[in-house]
């Protein structure tokens, strides 16, 4: 892990990136095209997280003489969602990172004592060698993301950096407060949490839109 404690938020305001949210915040936006929209942003946030990657300079043959060009250092990406909803960025990322690793995080809170329970946890092996890029459509109170941040820390991996859709300022608040080092991508930062701790004024539940399970 590195040892960054600056908190970093970006928000991509890229118009693209923009008017696809836009209309994936629509109430009236279906299952079929929230779910192609949503796999379309990841793409361009896959763009944006990836915008400091290191190359090194590598000689090739052109048809017409050699020269010295940028290829990407390694391929030690290691995509993790957070089930359900981080697989719906899942399909866009890979397309943009072919070859990059992917693992899964599932954890649950505990009614009574609200604590994360983990009931799912696999990554791949040697992750102090891997750059991981969590995966959450929405960082609302970010209770869920700062429980699965600490877990994917247990693994050791080289640095960690966090992409949703949709932040709200609690959420934020309360993901830095625990993960400072990690930098956080987003396509907005809306307004505020309502009393059941969705995103005002957000888009509803992001699982429930992706996967058709209203
Ligand atoms: N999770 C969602 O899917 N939507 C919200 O607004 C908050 C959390």
């Amino acid at each position: 892990m590195t040892s960054r404690q600056n908190r970093q938020l970006h928000v991509i305001g890229h118009p693209l990136v923009q008017h696809k949210l836009t209309l994936m915040r629509r109430k009236d936006t279906s299952t079929t095209s929230f779910r192609a929209l949503l796999s379309e942003v990841s793409m361009l946030l896959a763009y944006e997280v990836t915008r400091d990657m290191s190359v090194t300079m590598e000689e090739i043959e052109t048809p017409l003489m050699s020269m010295s060009a940028p290829v990407l250092e390694g391929k030690k990406i290691v995509l993790i969602s957070i089930l359900r909803a981080g697989n719906g960025l899942l399909d866009g990322m890979l397309r943009i990172l072919p070859s990059a690793r992917v693992g899964h995080v599932g954890l649950y809170r505990n009614h009574e004592t609200l604590a994360a329970v983990e009931y799912y946890f696999k990554v791949p092996s040697e992750m102090e060698d891997r750059d991981a890029i969590v995966l959450d459509p929405m960082l609302a109170t970010g209770n869920s993301a700062v429980a699965a941040v600490e877990r994917i820390k247990q693994v050791n991996p080289r640095s960690v950096k966090f992409v949703c859709l949709l932040a709200a300022p609690e959420g934020v608040a309360t993901f830095h407060e625990r993960h400072p080092d990690v930098a956080i991508y987003t396509a907005a930062l809306d307004d505020r949490l309502n009393d059941k701790g969705y995103i005002l004024p957000g888009l509803g539940d992001a699982g429930d839109r992706l996967f058709g399970t209203k």
